[in-house]
């Protein structure tokens, strides 16, 4: 660094200056894209290990750009997370979900239950409950048909969370534990959460194939199966894994191996096709 323009430079550099300037105008660009529906939606089908049917789907969203792209979650989320955007947009997304599910409904055709991801920001903020519950109540959609899925890092941070699973079930709600096995978790949180299914880390699913690894994604399968709860498997990718995971027993399976997210229409059609 010869002198101050370098140094300016240099500084800039380490904190990556490009991803500072793209971050702020996600940021900025939050409530122009809401009002404009440029939240997109996606499904994932889930499908029942042994049939191969369709079971259910999880609610994904993206972020359309002007350009036509699409923003992954991936890149946007934490920074809603850190201005508190994540909670309108966890909202957005549940009142869609019941939006569409009642359209369908209305359509004729038979739903399956949709789980939406609710990010631990949305979850300790007052009144979640009562506030998806006069939303689910407008479109008068059965609760069984909209999920909750709420990721294990939201877990150790709030003991808060056994009441609000009671509350959500009391409501009529399944809760789904999001990314088991991804690092936070301790087998102690499935006998103190009445979680109704659990869904296994893709982490978890990639050690089929490996003789330790596989011996720990039966035990694991097992335990959460006597304990009464059900089992989704993510990022099941390959036939291998698949066939691994059915031989357990493994309820539903999701993952690219059979589907990707799709946009509405193609998964309306796959939804139309399974009726
Ligand atoms: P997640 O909830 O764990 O969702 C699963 C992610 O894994 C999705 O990524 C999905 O596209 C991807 N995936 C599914 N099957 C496979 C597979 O076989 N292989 C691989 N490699 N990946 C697979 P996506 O859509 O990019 O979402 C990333 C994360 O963003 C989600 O992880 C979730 O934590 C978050 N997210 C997405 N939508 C929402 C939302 O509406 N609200 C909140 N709070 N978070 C959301
Ligand atoms: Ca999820
Ligand atoms: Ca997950
Ligand atoms: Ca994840």
């Amino acid at each position: 660094v010869k002198n101050r323009r370098d140094r300016h430079y240099a500084f800039y550099d380490e904190i990556d200056y490009d991803t500072i300037v793209e971050n702020k105008k996600l940021e900025n660009g939050f409530e122009k894209a809401l009002a404009d529906k440029k939240f997109e939606v996606w499904y994932q089908p889930k499908f029942n290990s042994h049939t191969g049917k369709i079971v259910g789907s999880e609610a994904l969203i993206r972020w359309r750009a002007d350009d036509g792209s699409l923003i992954s979650p991936g890149r946007f989320i934490p920074l809603f997370e850190k201005n508190g955007n994540i909670i309108r947009l966890d909202e957005y997304v549940f009142r869609e979900v019941c939006r569409q599910q009642k359209e369908w409904q209305e359509e004729g055709i038979q739903i399956l239950p949709e789980s939406v991801n609710i990010s631990r920001f949305s979850l300790y903020y007052s009144n979640v409950v009562e506030k998806y519950e006069r939303i689910i109540n407008y479109y008068d959609v059965d609760h069984k048909y909209v999920q909750i899925e709420i990721t294990e890092s939201a877990i150790i941070e709030n003991t808060v969370i056994v009441e609000l699973i009671q509350k959500f079930h009391d409501a009529g709600f399944d809760i789904l534990l999001d990314d088991f096995g991804s690092g936070y978790s301790s087998l102690a949180s499935l006998n103190q959460m009445p979680f109704d299914t659990i869904k296994l880390d893709k982490s978890l699913v990639d050690y089929v194939g490996n003789e330790n690894g596989e011996k720990l994604l039966k035990f694991i399968v097992q335990l959460v199966q006597s304990l009464g709860m059900k089992i989704t498997a993510e990022g099941v990718e390959y036939k291998e894994q698949l066939d691994f995971l059915e031989n357990l027993n493994c309820d539903d399976i999701q993952g690219f191996y059979f589907s990707k997210p799709l946009m509405l229409a193609d998964f309306s059609a796959k939804l139309t096709e399974n009726n």
